[in-house]
């Protein structure tokens, strides 16, 4: 549903993505695998339309038009969330910045909030979330506007085993509505929850395919990733 042409975004001399390629087909959930540093938010960012490229373009195949922002939802590594609001609250709110009526986005998140799980959490402050619920709450909010591509940054990095568990549990329910792309640069996450994976090292994507693929073809293990 979107390809991805010779993206390449340089910091001063530093080229934080180096020329990469690749399209993401509908319906499949799609690790962007590699080590720190590797350019794995730098990419993610420039594809939402946050940051601007160096070179190369971000498009949508024919059959989606408009505005890309339109087509994805994006979770950012470290999400900032009105603390002080309920799970609900922050949904109506974040309903209302996407341009939905007070009725409408009073009935998505209502919708959201049973859909990622925290609906019996809806009227607790945000600051009382696990990190597990604030991840559910940051893919909630990434799809009020019923985007066709999600895209996490490191969704699972930072929990604890129960709330990892849980937002993979997620995004595997969640991959039959919605293509998803998420980085990561824990190896057996991108292991459990992936049909594909593109592997990413210092700014290109020097492999992709189903994971025993790169395994076979060694890519893997030259490169030092994180295994938990
Ligand atoms: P991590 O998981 O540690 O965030 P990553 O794979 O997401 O790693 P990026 O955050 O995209 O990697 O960083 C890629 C490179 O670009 C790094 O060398 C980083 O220091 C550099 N970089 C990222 N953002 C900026 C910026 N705003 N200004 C200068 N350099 C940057």
């Amino acid at each position: 549903m979107i390809t991805v042409q010779n993206l390449s975004k340089v910091y001063q001399n530093n080229r934080a993505v180096d020329d990469i390629s690749f399209t993401l087909s509908s319906g499949k959930c799609i690790a962007l695998l590699g080590p720190n540093g590797a350019g794995k938010t730098t990419a993610l960012r420039m594809m939402a339309g946050l940051i601007s490229p160096t070179s190369g373009k971000v498009e949508l195949l024919e059959e989606h038009s408009g505005d890309i922002r339109r087509h994805i939802g994006y979770l950012p590594q470290h999400p900032h969330f009105h603390s002080w609001m309920t799970g609900r609250e922050f949904l109506i709110y974040a309903g209302k910045l996407a341009y939905l009526s007070k009725k409408e986005a009073a009935s998505r998140a209502d919708q959201l909030l049973t859909r990622v799980g925290i609906f019996e959490v809806r009227n607790r402050r945000i600051s009382k979330y696990s990190g597990g619920m604030k991840q559910r709450l940051g893919i909630a909010q990434a799809l009020i506007h019923k985007p066709e591509l999600l895209m996490l940054d490191e969704p699972v990095s930072a929990l604890d085993p129960i709330g990892r568990r849980d937002v993979l549990d997620l995004m595997e329910e969640l991959k039959k509505e919605t293509t998803i792309l998420y980085s990561t640069h824990i190896l057996n996450d991108a292991e459990e929850s992936s049909d594909e994976i593109l592997l990413m090292h210092e700014g290109k994507i020097v492999e992709s395919g189903s994971l025993s693929s790169l395994k076979d073809r060694h890519q893997v293990d030259k490169i030092s990733l994180q295994f938990e």
